[in-house]
């Protein structure tokens, strides 16, 4: 039947190649020698389902790192005559030990089929596989065998022939991630291995080969010849040994192991006591099926309250910093003077991206936490905590952590989608990053629901603000996974790293790194609507007529017949009736004059749209926009006036609709450029804020006219 394949045999001494060779083969057999080494070669021939197989029984190995005669010999069996299958032979009753070379198989890129092999002895020892799980977070087929009983044959001849006959595409993700410091090597690498490869490319999988690199792999390295790889190499290795404080081949060693413990934490149950390490006898009790998650809630609490509290001296020294600028820039200029310079400095710059740098101490004290919990090893066992839960709504494990976070800023929440490897995973939780409601949209509640909720009304509303968020969230991650981000649902398989003590270096770095690229991101981003917004307010000014007509209201006061305080007290007045003037007519007032027609289903009118639009710069600008417009000097939350007026001229259904809104609707600027960076395409970041607007408008004009035609909250 015209086809033939090579089958290799690869595994672990001891773990019944040979055996099986045996049985696959019968009396089709041939033994000999490696050439130049005295390694035994068998090799022998059957037939199945028509197809010829030639089957090799390779020499034990324990890895594919060369670090024996066998083991050399092995890989270079591999790398040069690239078998179609190779059977990945696994002692199952001894598994974790086993799965070492399984791995290091897949991540050479081998087609790979495993057999569970002496699965009589696992079962003796009390050892459930789920065998689903555990193929797919190794990709590929298992089959349970009992070689010298020669059971489970036909199934593996099975296996082989199809994956033999699979087509072979190319990997949707790693096998192993090695963690953000490696695997950041592992692409430069890979990189400097693009731009000079050799006529004809190398005859490896270039992520394998940039991984045996850093390994520091004696045989690799010799078939490198061009000096910027090298260079690459010797660099990333130096970084490396430097982070972790040992050779990056440890560390990449003890990641592997890391998947299979996950692996096998989740896919292998034992009816007798297993191994007692001392991370199991810690997640005994931190990952315990009662425990696990009220210790988790109560880390949290202690990680948001640690936040918040050290936050608050450095909050307060940064905004005293800003204000006492913003006095020493303003002295520059004599009292009541009217500049432009010094309202752009003052207003644009310094409110604007003071208001972001304020958040400063949070962010990097929320990294710091997170950086420790990461880590120690705690954080993979929080997700794998959360999982179950997570699952349900059509996410994973480790959304949870990111989605926390945004209820803090979505921006640190969506450079934390990091850690989710799958893509899919990884784009619905970002999208629906934003419906957690951030730090930013808490000045608008506390503006609007005093203003419009009697005081038994207030916490449940804040509370219900926040479940709208959390109800959608999970709705549109549902509707997403079905939709443009459907897809078969990677089995999880966490990691689980032993517990360390992180040390103070790799802590600090993680947590300056990601605070960095926040005030670096955002504070650029904020800094230019700050100005853009400013300027739109701002400009252009009232004509001259109009600024006579006020001048001579002014002047009319002076001249009558009143006391100086009713005179100041008219003059103020004249000042707001000017200040409000001209905010109509500047840009943004006219464009909120022009958008007034889509914001009337919503109830909103085009102060409103000045405010929203001003939120997309930050959601913050919602409060300081409103108190423009309603030309009250100082407008922040606190303020009484500006809720006075609020309440003079809107209902509480109004109040609400402004919430709803500003809850759903595009995120802020910041997070839009974020989200664009971290999934790689401002497609994605379009599609976040244009279908979140979409929605918000969608919901609050069928609440608005709900609540008006039943006459609620009038
Ligand atoms: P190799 O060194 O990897 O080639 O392993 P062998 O084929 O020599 O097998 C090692 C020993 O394990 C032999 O005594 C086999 O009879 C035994 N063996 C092979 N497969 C199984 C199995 O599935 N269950 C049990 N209990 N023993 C097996
Ligand atoms: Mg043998």
């Amino acid at each position: 039947m015209g086809k033939k394949i090579l089958v290799a045999l690869a595994g672990n001494p001891n773990s019944g190649k040979t055996t099986i060779f045996n049985n696959l083969t019968g009396m089709k057999q041939h033994v000999g020698n490696y050439p130049g080494v005295t390694v035994e070669r068998k090799e022998g021939y059957c037939i199945h389902k028509g197809i010829e197989m030639r089957i090799v029984d390779l020499p034990g190995a324990y890895s594919l790192s060369a670090y024996s005669v066998e083991e050399a010999v092995a890989r270079n069996f591999l790398v040069n005559e690239k078998p179609d299958v190779v059977v990945s032979i696994i002692d199952s009753s001894n598994l974790e030990r086993n799965l070492y070379l399984a791995v290091q198989l897949m991540e050479f890129g081998a087609p790979l089929v495993m057999a569970f092999n002496m699965s009589d002895e696992a079962k003796a020892r009390g050892y459930q596989f789920d065998l689903e799980k555990l193929s797919g977070a190794f990709f590929a087929p298992i089959v349970e065998t009992v070689g010298h009983k020669q059971q489970g044959m036909d199934a593996l001849l099975d296996a082989i022939v199809s994956v033999a006959e699979k087509e072979r595409n190319p990997r949707t993700r790693a096998v192993v991630n090695y963690g953000r410091e490696i695997e950041e090597e592992i692409s430069n690498v890979v990189e400097a291995l693009k731009s000079e490869a050799p006529p004809g490319g190398y005859p490896y999988d270039l992520r394998w080969l940039a991984v045996t690199l850093l390994e520091q792999d004696k045989e690799i390295e010799k078939e490198i010849t061009t000096s910027g790889v090298k260079d690459r190499v010797s660099q990333g290795i130096a970084r490396l040994q430097k982070f972790f404080g040992e050779s990056p081949s440890t560390e990449i060693a003890s990641r592997r192991y890391g998947l299979i413990s996950g692996a096998c934490q989740e896919a292998v149950r034992s009816t007798v006591e297993r191994r007692h390490t001392t991370s199991d006898k810690i997640d005994n009790f931190l990952t315990n099926r009662i425990l696990g998650l009220p210790i988790f809630l109560v880390m949290m609490y202690l990680v948001f309250m640690l936040t918040f509290r050290l936050g608050e001296p450095p909050m307060g020294w940064i905004e005293s910093f800003f204000a006492f600028s913003a006095e020493k820039i303003s002295a520059l200029w004599p009292a009541g003077s009217e500049s432009a310079v010094k309202s752009l400095l003052i207003d644009g710059i310094i409110n604007g991206v003071g208001g972001v740098i304020v958040f400063l101490p949070n962010i990097f004290l929320l990294f710091l936490a997170i950086a420790f919990l990461e880590d120690s090893g705690y954080m993979a066992r929080a997700a794998f905590i959360m999982d179950r839960i997570m699952h349900k709504i059509g996410l994973h494990g480790k959304s949870f952590m990111p989605m926390l976070i945004g209820f803090g800023c979505s921006i640190p929440a969506i450079m934390a989608t990091r850690s989710l490897e799958n893509r899919r995973d990884r784009l619905t939780t970002m999208m629906v990053i934003p419906l957690m409601s951030c730090g930013a949209r808490l000045p608008i509640y506390s503006l609007i629901i005093p203003a419009f909720f009697p005081q038994a009304w207030q916490a449940p509303m804040l509370w219900l603000i926040y479940s709208i968020g959390i109800i959608l969230a999970v709705i549109t991650a549902k509707i997403l996974r079905m939709t443009i981000l459907k897809g078969e649902s990677v089995p999880l398989v966490m990691e689980l790293p032993p517990y360390r003590m992180p040390t103070f270096k790799s802590v600090l770095l993680h947590m300056w790194e990601r605070g960095w690229l926040y005030l670096r991101k955002a504070g650029t981003v904020i800094l230019g609507i700050s100005i853009l917004l400013w300027a739109m307010t701002s400009y252009p000014g009232l004509p001259e007529d109009h600024l006579q007509r006020f001048e001579q209201q002014r002047n009319a006061v002076t001249a009558e017949n009143i006391t100086q305080e009713q005179k100041n007290e008219r003059i103020a007045s004249i000042d707001n009736s000017q200040a409000e003037a001209a905010i109509e007519y500047s840009i943004m007032g006219r464009i909120g004059r022009g958008i007034e027609p889509l914001l009337k289903p919503m109830g909103f009118d085009w102060r409103i749209g000045t405010a929203l639009i001003g939120g997309l710069a930050a959601k913050e600008v919602v409060v300081s926009q409103l108190g423009i417009v309603y030309s009250v000097g100082e407008a922040d939350e606190e303020s009484e006036s500006l809720r006075n007026k609020l309440i003079r001229n809107y209902s509480p259904l109004i109040g609400f609709a402004i919430m709803l809104f500003t809850l759903i609707s595009a995120p802020c600027m910041a997070t839009f450029a974020v989200t664009w960076k971290e999934s790689g395409s401002i497609r994605w970041a379009l599609l976040q804020f244009g279908g979140l607007t979409a929605l918000a408008y969608l919901i609050t004009v069928v609440v608005f006219q709900t609540g008006r035609l039943m006459g609620v909250g009038l």
